[in-house]
C-alpha cells in the first residue's frame, strides 16, 4: 500500500535539499524507516517497515518503538543506546526485535536524532534491515568451519588443479603436515609409491565420470611411515558444471587393518603354539602336493599324537597342559628343516609335512628322530614330565594325493602305531583294510541286537577243589550272516568307541535276566551270573537306574547278578566310579574287579571299593608254571583278597598244572578252558544245572 504524502512528518526531513526525491527514497527503500517525534512516538513508517515487522502504519503510528521489543536485550542495553544517541546523535548496532506474528528476528538498526537549526530535538529516525538471512548464512558458515576443523576424518580441499587450499586438524594429526606445509602442494605430497599408475588412472576415471571415488590407499606420513587410509574423493562443480574443487576425506585404518590381520592370523594359526592350524595346513599342503607332482618328488605326512597327554592335562591342569603343548610344538619344529611344515590340528595332534623326499625311509628316520626328541623329559613349572609320541606316516603320491586322504591315512597309520605300541607306522593297504573292516563292523553292530545276531554264552566258574559251580560269566557272541563269528575282543572296543555299548549293555542284562527267569521257572538251582560292564557305560548318567529298572522289571533280584568291571576302568576315574559302585552295592548287586593285576592298581583305593570278588588276570594264570614272578604275584593277590575278605577267581585256567598250583595257593574259584569254555545256555543247563 503506497501512500505518498508530501511531507512525512509535517516537517521536511532535509529542507536543505528539497529537490531530492526523498519521498520516493522513503517508500522504495529496502531498509525499514521509522520516524518518531521527540517523545519517541511513531509518526511515520515506510512499506519496508511493514514488510519486516508485519505492522501496518495505522497499527504503529502514535505508539512507541518499544512495541517491537523482544525482551532479549536487558534494560542496561537500552540505557547505553539512549546515552549514545543523546551524546553522539546516533546509535547503531544489532538488536533482536519481535514481529507482529510474535517471531523474534535480528535487525541491524541505526537511530539518529534530528535537530532543528537551533539544536532543538525534532525527531528520531530509525532505519533497520532484517539480518536473519545474513545471520543464518554466517552461522552456517561457522558451523561448516567447525565441522571442517573438528571432523575426525582428515579433510583436504584442493582447487581444480589439485593445489591444496585447506586442510583440517585431523589431516595434520594423521599425516604430520601442518596446514602451512600442505597448502600449495598437491596430494602427491602424501604419495607412498605403493599404488601403481594404473591404480591412479582408474581412480581419476571414476572421479571424472561419477564425481566420486572411494577406496583403500596407502599413503606416507611426514615422518616416512606408511599407513593405510580409507579415502573418499568428491568433486565440487560451479553452475556451468565445471569442476572447481576436489574434496578428499580420509580415515586412518591402521588399527582396523591390524585387527583384520589379527583375525587373519587367528584364522590361520593356532594361538597356543603359533603353528599353522588346519585351515592353513590345508592351503600349504595343496601347494606342496602340487609342487611335489610337478617336481616328481615325494612328500610325507606325519600324524603325530602324544600318548599320555590327557593324563597330564587331567592331573596337572590345563595351564600346565598348554605349556607342555607349546614345548612339544617347539621340539617338533626344531626336529625338521625349514622347508617342512609343522601344524597343530588340535588337542595333542600335530601334522608334520616333509617335503622333497627321495625315499619313504627318510620319513621313517625323521619320525624316529621326533619320537626320541619327545622322550627327553619336559620341564614345566617344576614338573618333570615324560611323554611318548605315536606317529603315522603317509607318503604322497603313493598313499594319496589330496589333503583329506593323506591326513586320514596318516591318522589310521598312527592309530595302528598306538595299538601296536610301535612308535611309528608307515601306512599300508592292510591298515586301510583294518579301517574298512572297522567301519563295516561299526555299521553292522548298530543293528546286531535288533536283528537277533547277538547271543550270550556262559562260562562256568567252579570251586577250585570241589569242582562245584560257584557262578558263571555271561559273554557276548556275535554271529553275522556275512561277517561270520566276530570276536568280542574285536567288536567290544568298537562298541565302546562308538557308544553302541550303551544299548548292547542293556541288551546283555535283559538277556541274562530272562535266562535267569527261565531257569527259575524250571526250579533249577542257579548261582549268580557275572555281567561285564565297560568303562564307557559308567559315563551314562542313568547307569544305576537303568540297570536297576531292568533287573527289577523281572522276577530276578540284584543278588543274582555280579557286576564285573575291569581294574583299569574302575581306577581311571575313582572319584566318579566309587559312588556308583556304592549305589550298586546298596541295591544288592555283587561287584567283581576283572583283569586284576593287569592295570596299575592303586592298592590304597582298594579298601574303599565295595567289592566282593577279585578276578586274577589270565596273563598271570597262564604263566603260573613258567614264570616264578607271576606265581608270586598270583599268591600275593590271593592272600591280599583273603585278608580283605574277598573271594578270588582265577581266570584263563587252561591246564591241570595251573589248576593244581592254584589249589595249593588257596584260590577259591577257577574259570577257564580247562574247566569249560563259554557255552550256549542250553548246554550249560544240561552240563551243570540239571545234574546238580
Ligand atoms: P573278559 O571279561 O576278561 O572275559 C574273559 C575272556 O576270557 C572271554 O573272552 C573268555 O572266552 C576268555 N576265556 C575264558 N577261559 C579262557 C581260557 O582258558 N583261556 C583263554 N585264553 N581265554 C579264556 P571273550 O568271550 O572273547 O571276551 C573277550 C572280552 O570281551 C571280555 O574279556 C570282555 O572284556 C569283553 N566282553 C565279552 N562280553 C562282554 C559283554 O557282555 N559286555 C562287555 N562290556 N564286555 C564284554
Ligand atoms: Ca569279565
Ligand atoms: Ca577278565
Amino acid at each position: 500500500m503506497n501512500r505518498h504524502p508530501d511531507t512525512l512528518s509535517g516537517t521536511e526531513i532535509h529542507p536543505k535539499h528539497p529537490a531530492l526525491p526523498y519521498t520516493t527514497i522513503f517508500y522504495e527503500s529496502q531498509e525499514a524507516i521509522m520516524i518518531t517525534d521527540c517523545y519517541s512516538k511513531i509518526i511515520s513508517v515506510n512499506p519496508a517497515f511493514s514488510t519486516i515487522t508485519g505492522y501496518e502504519p495505522s497499527e504503529v503510528i502514535g505508539r512507541t518503538p518499544s512495541m517491537l521489543k523482544s525482551g532479549l536485550q536487558d534494560a542496561e542495553f537500552y540505557v547505553e543506546m539512549w546515552a549514545s544517541i543523546h551524546k553522539d546523535g546516533q546509535w547503531q548496532g544489532e538488536i533482536w526485535n519481535r514481529r507482529k506474528n510474535g517471531e523474534i528476528y535480528p535487525e541491524w538498526l541505526t537511530i539518529r536524532s534530528v535537530n532543528d537549526d537551533n539544536g532543538c530535538l525534532l525527531n528520531y529516525v530509525g532505519m533497520f534491515t532484517d539480518i536473519t538471512h545474513r545471520k543464518n548464512t554466517i552461522s552456517k558458515l561457522r558451523l561448516h568451519a567447525q565441522v571442517f576443523s573438528n571432523a575426525s576424518e582428515g579433510i583436504m580441499i584442493t582447487d581444480k588443479r589439485l593445489k591444496i587450499l585447506a586442510v583440517n586438524q585431523a589431516f595434520t594429526t594423521m599425516t604430520g603436515y601442518s596446514e602451512q606445509e600442505a597448502v600449495g602442494h598437491t596430494p602427491g605430497l602424501l604419495s607412498s609409491g605403493i599404488q601403481n599408475q594404473y591404480f591412479y588412472i582408474k581412480m581419476w576415471e571414476r572421479i571424472h565420470s561419477y564425481g566420486m571415488w572411494q577406496g583403500e590407499i596407502w599413503n606416507r606420513r611426514k615422518n616416512g611411515d606408511l599407513y593405510p587410509e580409507w579415502l573418499s574423493i568428491s568433486t565440487l562443480r560451479d553452475e556451468q558444471g565445471h569442476i572447481t574443487n576436489y574434496i578428499g576425506m580420509f580415515t586412518d585404518i591402521t588399527e582396523r587393518k591390524q585387527s583384520e590381520e589379527h583375525l587373519k592370523y587367528l584364522a590361520h594359526f593356532d594361538p597356543l603354539t603359533g603353528l599353522p592350524n588346519r585351515t592353513l595346513l590345508y592351503e600349504l599342503m595343496n601347494e606342496a602336493t602340487a609342487q611335489a607332482a610337478r617336481g616328481k618328488r615325494n612328500l610325507a605326512v606325519l600324524f603325530v599324537d602324544l600318548d599320555r597327554f590327557k593324563m597330564v592335562n587331567d592331573s596337572l591342569g590345563h595351564s600346565i597342559g598348554d605349556k607342555l603343548l607349546q614345548q612339544v610344538a617347539g621340539r617338533l619344529s626344531a626336529s625338521v628343516t625349514k622347508n617342512d611344515i609343522v601344524s597343530r590340528l588340535g588337542g595333542d595332534e600335530f601334522i608334520v609335512v616333509l617335503q622333497n623326499l627321495q625315499e619313504p625311509s627318510e620319513a621313517i628316520t625323521t619320525a624316529k628322530h621326533i619320537i626320541s626328541c619327545m622322550k627327553r623329559p619336559f620341564l614345566v613349572e617344576d614338573n618333570e614330565l615324560y611323554l611318548t609320541a605315536s606317529i603315522g606316516i603317509c607318503m604322497c603320491p603313493s598313499h594319496g594325493n589330496d589333503f583329506d586322504t593323506l591326513v586320514k591315512h596318516a591318522d589310521l597309520a598312527m592309530y595302528e602305531a598306538k595299538l601296536n605300541n610301535s612308535g611309528h607306522q608307515l601306512f599300508n593297504a592292510g591298515i586301510m583294510d583294518t579301517f574298512k573292516r572297522k567301519l563295516d563292523l561299526e555299521n553292522e553292530l548298530r543293528w546286531a541286537a535288533s536283528k537277533g545276531e547277538l547271543q550270550l554264552h556262559y562260562q562256568p566258574q567252579v570251586h577250585a577243589s570241589t569242582g562245584r559251580m560257584e557262578g558263571m560269566e555271561a559273554l557276548l557272541r556275535w554271529n553275522h550272516p556275512r561277517l561270520g563269528t566276530v570276536s568280542p575282543s574285536e567288536f567290544i572296543p568298537i562298541a565302546e568307541e562308538t557308544g553302541i555299548i550303551m544299548d548292547i549293555g542293556k541288551w546283555v542284562l535283559k538277556e541274562v535276566c530272562s535266562q535267569l527267569r527261565e531257569w527259575q521257572s524250571e526250579s533249577l538251582f542257579v548261582p549268580a551270573v557275572a555281567v561285564n560292564l565297560s568303562a564307557r557305560q559308567f559315563m551314562a548318567a542313568d547307569l544305576v537306574s537303568s540297570i536297576r529298572d531292568i533287573v527289577c522289571g523281572t522276577p530276578c533280584s540284584p543278588q543274582q547278578i555280579v557286576i564285573e568291571i575291569t581294574e583299569s576302568s574302575s581306577m581311571n576315574d575313582i572319584e566318579s566310579v566309587l559312588p556308583i559302585l556304592h549305589e550298586f552295592k546298596s541295591l544288592g548287586f555283587q561287584i567283581a574287579i576283572d583283569d586284576f593285576g593287569k592295570g596299575y592298581s592303586a592298592l590304597g583305593y582298594m579298601k574303599q571299593f565295595p567289592i566282593d570278588i577279585l578276578k586274577i588276570d589270565k596273563s598271570f594264570v597262564q604263566e603260573l608254571t613258567s614264570d616264578s614272578k607271576s606265581a608270586v604275584i598270583t599268591k600275593a593277590i590271593i592272600d591280599m583278597a583273603h585278608g580283605m575278605n574277598l573271594k578270588v577267581i582265577a581266570e584263563g585256567v587252561e591246564t591241570t598244572e595251573q589248576l593244581q598250583y592254584l589249589r595249593t595257593m588257596d584260590c577259591d574259584i577257577v574259570q577257564g578252558y580247562f574247566i569249560d569254555p563259554p557255552m550256549p545256555s542250553d548246554r550249560l543247563e544240561s552240563l551243570y544245572l540239571l545234574g546238580v
